[in-house]
């Protein structure tokens, strides 16, 4: 259901003249970026080697599709090392704009107990709370840079299911919830921030974070039947059935997204574009192609970036034990990226 508050809230917004994106800085000291390594003329791509971390043998969780989704990219010459962003590490001070105190200090100091990372799906170690906060400072990074250049992406992030003060179902830092905070709250007005969740799951912890903000617009499209049960109400969910193949779901993304678009008028579009509602991911319960995802991810950021709206993607979930076959899904969104800067002219 969509909060008549916030279309209301809405209803006075100017027109949205088409914006030109500011020519790329030679210094990145005002980004959570570590290096100025990037290509002026490419697609930004943020990636960090630290996005993975060590998990016990046989982990259901394919950790390993960070780097080689970074590796396809470059073997396929989708894009070159130079157009690669390294984020900074995310602060404490960031984190906290969304999660608790408490909850930061038990993450970061393992004392969380069993009970509560049975929840998250992973056993506290120091560096699954390094990789995931290594994936929120690229997500936030990424935002920064989509502000400045239109679109950028990331190799990880989409942690939707993590509240301010637990973590759940592989999710342990809300990665899209801290950027768009981050984003809203670094100018004056504040930005408008409309998050587009097109992961098979419902983004509940981000739902449940901004139930109360009229600044940010979570839209979420998801199988109906999957994890989490108990869902929460974000500003407009679409909840699809089971089974559901890649005509029938497209036409369900372009059923809202340009009227979200023309009524909320955001300022920055993040975009998680988790691969789970592939035919062949072991959690999703979709029957999307290779080709569906493409068009999908080719629709969502050509249809936000020509209205002049900045995008920053992230791939979100996949489940696959054939972790290659599992990256080059996930590199499908930064393919369809590419493409959009192309066509452009970024
Ligand atoms: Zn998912």
């Amino acid at each position: 259901m969509t909060c008549l508050k916030r279309l209301i809230f809405c209803k006075g917004a100017q027109m949205k003249v088409s914006r030109s994106f500011s020519a790329p800085s030679t210094s990145c000291r005002c980004f959570h970026a570590e290096l100025v390594r990037h290509d002026s003329r490419g697609l930004p791509v943020v990636h960090h080697s630290d996005y993975v971390c060590d998990l016990p043998p046989n982990h259901r969780f394919p950790m390993g599709k960070f780097p080689r989704v970074f590796h396809f990219l470059l073997k396929d010459q989708v894009i070159t090392e130079k157009q690669m962003w390294i984020p900074q590490i995310a602060s404490r001070d960031l984190l906290s704009c969304v999660h608790t105190d408490e909850y930061l200090n038990n993450f970061i100091n393992g004392t969380t107990n069993e009970q509560e990372q049975r929840r998250t799906g992973f056993p506290w170690s120091e560096g699954i709370v390094k990789r995931c906060r290594y994936e929120t400072g690229g997500t936030v990074l990424a935002a920064e840079i989509a502000l400045q250049r239109g679109l950028a992406c990331s190799t990880a992030g989409g942690t939707h299911h993590a509240f301010p003060n637990f973590g759940s179902g592989f999710c342990l830092l809300n990665d899209l919830a801290v950027a768009a905070k981050f984003v809203m709250d670094s100018s004056s007005p504040r930005r408008k921030v409309l998050i587009v969740d097109l992961d098979v799951h419902q983004g509940d912890g981000t739902a449940f974070i901004f139930k109360e903000e009229p600044s940010v617009f979570t839209f979420s499209v998801h199988c109906g039947k999957n994890f989490p049960l108990r869902k929460q109400q974000s500003d407009l969910d679409v909840s699809v059935e089971d089974g559901l193949e890649d005509k029938e779901y497209l036409s369900t993304v372009e059923a809202h997204l340009p009227w979200l678009l023309e009524t909320f008028r955001p300022d920055l579009v993040l975009y998680d574009a988790g691969v789970d509602p592939h035919w062949d991911d072991e959690l999703g319960r979709l029957r999307l192609t290779d080709q569906g995802l493409y068009q999908r991810d080719l629709y969502v950021m050509k249809t936000v970036v020509g209205r002049g709206v900045p995008v920053a993607a992230v791939i979100g979930g996949g489940y696959s034990r054939d972790i290659d076959k599992l990256a080059l899904r996930h590199s499908i969104v930064h393919r369809a990226a590419a493409q959009v800067w192309r066509e452009s002219g970024m």
